[in-house]
């Protein structure tokens, strides 16, 4: 990818002004080499600014991009990033807390994967965590994506952590240097499979079963499809995963426990939402689409087009496509089709 020397300025507060903003722009800041200036960072935030997870995530992305950095504090709303070269290896990533490892991987993994050599990596944290990609999410959705845009990728969980426990631990391997191919979702089709896993961590098992009832009833699954899993992690923590294989896509909707919420209440929520996508009939649900932008716009930037058909998108997703322009020569176009779906395409700028 060609440098570009002019600092880029990011006001954190644009749009939907959460940690995404913050992310795809330390992401593409290292993938492009452009030096990065951030401000009012997550101002929309009840705590704006830096917290220990997105602290996490600059001081990855820093050490994976050989970056200078300043304003790398708790709670800080401004920050400078410039990088230098992307250097692969095994290197372990610690949140430190309960905040998501999962969001950290979201910002180290573009760097890696846009240059060439291997990586090892292990993300120590929450991998469980309400407003972030659960574990099950990387490995059911998002990755098999990745790996039909040619990337070469997989992750494997060695301990569940839950907020506000944390202590979650999962590897990723990968091997960078392969341009992500177009993203071409114009067609969900069949439905191959259904699974529900409610998991649980040092908590009773009736709330796992309860949640299973909910679904069975609510979706009707099959029981043989439901499953109640006690997890080894560190707890407390319940999450209920649904999870999805269609021909031309995929789904993980979740449902995350929290004291005083009845688990028929978190599965009724897991459920609607996963109806959501179902009745939408498309193949890219609400969380994929902010998350395939960032690959659409690097295969934009090498001269090809990307389409998908999703749930409407979100602010999330319209935020992220602003913010990716800001770094690529591409444009995204959002079209709606009706109230429940609408098309997004990538294209060379
Ligand atoms: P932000 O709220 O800006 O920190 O961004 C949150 C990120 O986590 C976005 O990429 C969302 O798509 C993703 N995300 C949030 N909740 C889920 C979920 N339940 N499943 C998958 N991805 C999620």
């Amino acid at each position: 990818m060609s440098g570009e020397t002019e600092t880029i300025v990011i006001d954190g507060s644009q749009g939907e002004g959460g940690g995404q903003v913050l992310r795809t722009s330390l992401a593409l800041a290292a993938v492009t080499g452009a030096p990065l200036r951030i401000v009012n960072i997550r101002s929309k935030r009840r705590q704006p600014g830096l917290m220990r997870q997105h602290l996490a995530a600059v001081r990855a992305a820093a050490e994976v991009s050989g970056a200078t950095v300043r304003g790398d504090e708790l709670r800080s709303l401004e920050l400078e990033f410039i990088p230098g070269p992307i250097t692969h290896g095994e290197r372990a990533f610690r949140v430190g807390t309960a905040g998501s490892a999962t969001l950290v991987f979201q910002t180290v993994v573009w760097p890696l994967l846009a240059t060439p050599g291997r990586s090892l990596i292990t993300f120590e944290g929450g991998t469980h965590n309400p407003m972030a990609p659960p574990f099950e999410f990387l490995q059911r959705v998002f990755l098999p994506h990745m790996r039909r845009l040619g990337l070469d990728i997989s992750a494997t969980l060695e301990q569940a952590g839950f907020f506000p426990a944390g202590g979650g631990r999962f590897v990723v391997e990968l091997e960078g240097g392969y341009p992500p191919a177009p993203v071409e979702l114009d067609e969900r089709g069949e439905i191959l499979s259904c699974e529900a896993l409610a998991f649980v961590a040092n908590l009773p098992s009736h709330i796992a079963n309860r949640e299973l009832v909910v679904v069975r009833r609510e979706l009707n699954w099959a029981a043989e499809d439901c499953h109640a899993i006690e997890l080894e992690g560190r707890g407390p923590g319940n999450a209920l995963c649904l999870l999805v294989k269609a021909e031309g896509g995929a789904e993980v909707a979740t449902g995350f426990g929290e004291k005083g919420l009845l688990a028929e209440l978190v599965a009724e929520r897991a459920c609607a939402q996963l109806r959501k996508w179902l009745d939408a009939d498309v193949p890219v649900g609400e969380h994929l689409a902010d998350q395939l932008l960032i690959p659409m716009g690097l295969a934009a930037a090498e001269g090809n087009e990307s389409v998908f058909l999703s749930t409407t998108p979100t602010l999330h997703a319209k935020t992220n496509a602003q913010i990716i322009a800001r770094f690529l020569p591409v444009e995204f176009e959002f079209e709606p089709i009706d109230a429940r779906r609408g098309w997004v395409r990538a294209r060379p700028r």
